[in-house]
């Protein structure tokens, strides 16, 4: 049986917009549908009517403006990395988080845009942007909003950009996991410039968070709370070792 009734693809925000807030129809955007699509065949998701590709909207740019990077929502992690200035920026911080993301067949498919909108708890490349102080462009129907990553929280809306402000950051970042190529169990990302330090975690809280935010470290299979909330300052010394060189 199709696991959705209706699919869209527009070809400007405004009509994805206009999709996404009718009130007859229970639409949800689709990025790269490595998450949206497995929840829609597992019924994790009910009661959605269908789905608004945001593929052919032009917002998968990558490019400078102000000093700041601005990376298109549904820019592949992928695309994020292999352009020189995010590949390069903060000794490689997003390459290094991309990796931890998932593999190659994910990050091809798997966009900025929907990290931000997941924030899943073990997301490597959530925390490198909260390390790196972004901030998420939101469009509601009536005007764009800038807000800080750190305040985001789901609303309704499509993700347009994320904005990295500029600065010289060096970054570290250090993880555990049970293998080097499986998700993490705790990861921290660090960044210094000019004297700031920040530094961010993610497997210790329903989603990443900046350090000194509460943990609420889940309970799993993966490591229990208490581990997970000792274990959290180890990776987060070595991250800031790092970082300071
Ligand atoms: C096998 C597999 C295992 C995975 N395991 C994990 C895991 O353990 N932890 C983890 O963090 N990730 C995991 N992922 C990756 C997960 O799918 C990420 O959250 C992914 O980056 C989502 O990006 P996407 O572009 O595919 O989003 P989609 O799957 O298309 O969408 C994800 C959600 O974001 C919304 N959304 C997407 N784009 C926008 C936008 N621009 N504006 C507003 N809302 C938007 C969608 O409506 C949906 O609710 C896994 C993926 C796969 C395939």
């Amino acid at each position: 049986m199709a696991i959705l009734h209706d699919y869209y693809r527009p070809t400007t925000l405004d009509e994805a917009l206009t999709l996404l807030r009718r009130g007859d129809r229970v639409l949800m955007p689709l990025a790269g549908g490595t998450r949206l699509v497995g929840q829609l065949e597992s019924h994790a998701l009910r009661d959605i009517d269908g789905v608004v590709d945001l593929r052919d909207l032009g917002l998968h740019t990558i490019r400078q403006e102000d000093g700041r990077l601005c990376l298109g929502a549904t820019a592949t992690l992928a695309a994020v990395v292999e352009q020189s200035l995010g590949g390069s920026l903060a000794s490689g911080l997003l390459r290094r988080a991309a990796q931890g993301e998932g593999p190659v067949n994910l990050r091809n498919a798997a966009t900025v845009g929907g990290v931000v909108a997941a924030a899943e708890a073990d997301s490597e490349f959530y925390a490198a942007l909260l390390a790196l102080d972004a901030q998420v462009v939101l469009h509601d129907g009536t005007r764009p909003t800038t807000i800080p990553l750190d305040e985001f929280t789901p609303r309704p809306g499509l993700i347009t950009e994320v904005w990295l402000p500029p600065a010289a950051w060096r970054g570290g970042a250090a993880r555990l996991a049970r293998t080097p190529s499986d998700r993490p169990i705790v990861a921290a990302y660090a960044v210094v410039d000019a004297g700031v330090e920040r530094v961010a975690l993610c497997g210790v809280a329903a989603r990443p968070i900046l350090a000194g935010m509460p943990l609420e470290p889940p309970d799993d299979f993966k490591g229990s709370a208490d581990y997970r909330r000792a274990m959290s300052e180890v990776v987060m010394a070595r991250a800031l070792d790092e970082a300071r060189g």
